[in-house]
């Protein structure tokens, strides 16, 4: 295909009507199609309904009735799930509630009203930053968004944030106080961080002593095309000598239901005893309920890993979709280019610079529905009003191939109205 930039200015007027008359055609057929949230289907959460059937055993191995108040930390068959599935000791993790950006929420709340460590609450500083590798999750940035939380973007690379900005920043200023991480599987692009970025992470020098790392790995375990290795934080940070710098956050959301999953959060000994010692006070225990039902359903990390390679199964045509879209209609045109994700929930498109907004616009008023142009950065703001979020999981392949043609059109419509004026 011959790239745009290239063309003469006739070429590009007849590329630009034959745009605008195919996307009056696709938006003739009335769609209408929700691409906007990283939701599993249906389909795929169907597989976890044995999780529902009737409980017939209440107890945990030990005799705990889980019907029952008790046990701040999770009942112990579960963190031995966990444990086995992310290698982390059993005795470094909490188990949550349903969710895990609420452990995140109520992590950076605890810092914020106590503190860490005999360090000052950062409630009570004038000046609190994140780093914020972008494009990046845009519920982290809210979290910033309500507390005040200046948040400065950090640029992904494919191994990662980059890690010489990071070193920098963090080295100079003691206002900086954490960084957001979602190490494998990246939301949007799909970026496995390499071992060099982790080592880096764990070992760089910072201004602040109770800099944290908020390691979110909400997709350790979801992989589409290949199962890759990330280096474990935690491990990195004890090697290092910073054990008590990660805070490690995963949970079952995108595995059985989400928002009725399981949560953890892992660090160090002494971080998990603070943390209990606050968390005591906010609940007797989470729902034991829930994780006995999750034990049951997987046997161990075993049965959870098999699990994650039926939705593999379902979620693979939907990334090819996705893909063969991108890659028939846009590759070579120099109108956008994309991450080929191995695993996660997303396809991260750069569209020509300056479009990305006229792209969602356009595919709303042809009933397609895309998560917003600049939700991936702080502040919504896309300093190049260049990516968009592709989140296939939701719609059936029959679905995606109708809103990936619209999708591609679109973009060239947008491109093509900006390139010949
Ligand atoms: N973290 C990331 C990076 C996500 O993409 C998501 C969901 O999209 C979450 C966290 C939410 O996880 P949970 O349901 O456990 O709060």
């Amino acid at each position: 295909m011959t790239e745009f930039a290239e063309m003469s200015k006739e070429e590009l007027e007849q590329a630009k009507e034959a745009a605008d008359k195919d996307y009056e055609e696709l938006k003739s057929r009335n769609l209408s199609l929700d691409m906007s949230r990283g939701k599993p289907a249906p389909s795929q959460i169907d597989h976890a309904n044995g999780m529902l059937k009737e409980m017939t055993d209440y107890h945990t191995k030990a005799g705990m009735d889980v019907r029952n108040y008790g046990v701040l930390d999770g009942i112990p068959e579960m963190k031995e799930l966990f444990s086995e599935l992310l290698d982390i000791p059993a005795g470094q993790l909490i188990v949550g509630g349903n969710a895990s950006l609420n452990l995140m929420f109520d992590a950076v709340m605890r810092l914020f009203v106590f503190g860490t460590m005999g360090e000052k609450p950062w409630g009570q500083l004038d000046k609190v930053k994140f780093l914020c590798p972008s494009p990046g999750y845009d519920r982290h940035f809210t979290i910033c968004e309500i507390l005040d939380i200046e948040m400065i973007p950090v640029a992904m690379t494919k191994e990662g944030p980059d890690m010489d900005m990071v070193e920098e920043l963090v080295g100079s200023d003691a206002s900086i106080k954490g960084i957001w991480c979602v190490p494998k599987y990246s939301n949007p692009q799909g970026i496995c961080y390499s071992d060099e970025t982790v080592d880096r992470l764990a070992s760089m020098k910072t201004a602040a002593k109770d800099f944290k790392i908020f390691w979110d790995n909400a997709y350790g375990v979801h992989p589409v095309f290949e199962d890759v290795k990330v280096k474990n934080i935690i491990d990195a940070c004890e090697e290092a000598g910073t054990k008590n710098r990660p805070y490690y956050f995963f949970s079952t959301s995108k595995i059985t239901f989400p928002g009725a999953g399981v949560s953890l959060i892992a660090s160090s000994d002494e971080n998990i005893n603070e943390i209990k010692k606050v968390m005591g006070a906010q609940t007797i225990g989470y729902d034991k309920v829930n994780q006995l039902r999750h034990v049951q359903f997987f046997k161990n990390a075993e049965g959870l890993r098999a699990h994650m390679q039926v939705l593999a199964e379902c979620m693979r045509p939907k990334f090819e979709t996705v893909l063969k879209y991108l890659n028939k209609e846009l590759a070579g045109t120099g109108l956008a280019v994309w991450e080929e994700p191995k695993g996660g929930y997303f396809v991260s498109v750069d569209v020509y610079p300056g479009c990305a907004e006229e792209v969602v616009r356009l595919a709303k008023e042809a009933g397609v529905v895309l998560t917003g142009a600049g939700a991936t950065y702080p502040y919504r703001k896309d300093p190049k009003d260049s990516n968009l979020r592709i989140a296939p999981t939701y719609p059936t392949v029959e679905e995606l191939e109708q809103a990936m043609e619209l999708f591609c059109v679109c973009v060239k419509k947008a491109a093509l109205h900006k390139l010949v004026r």
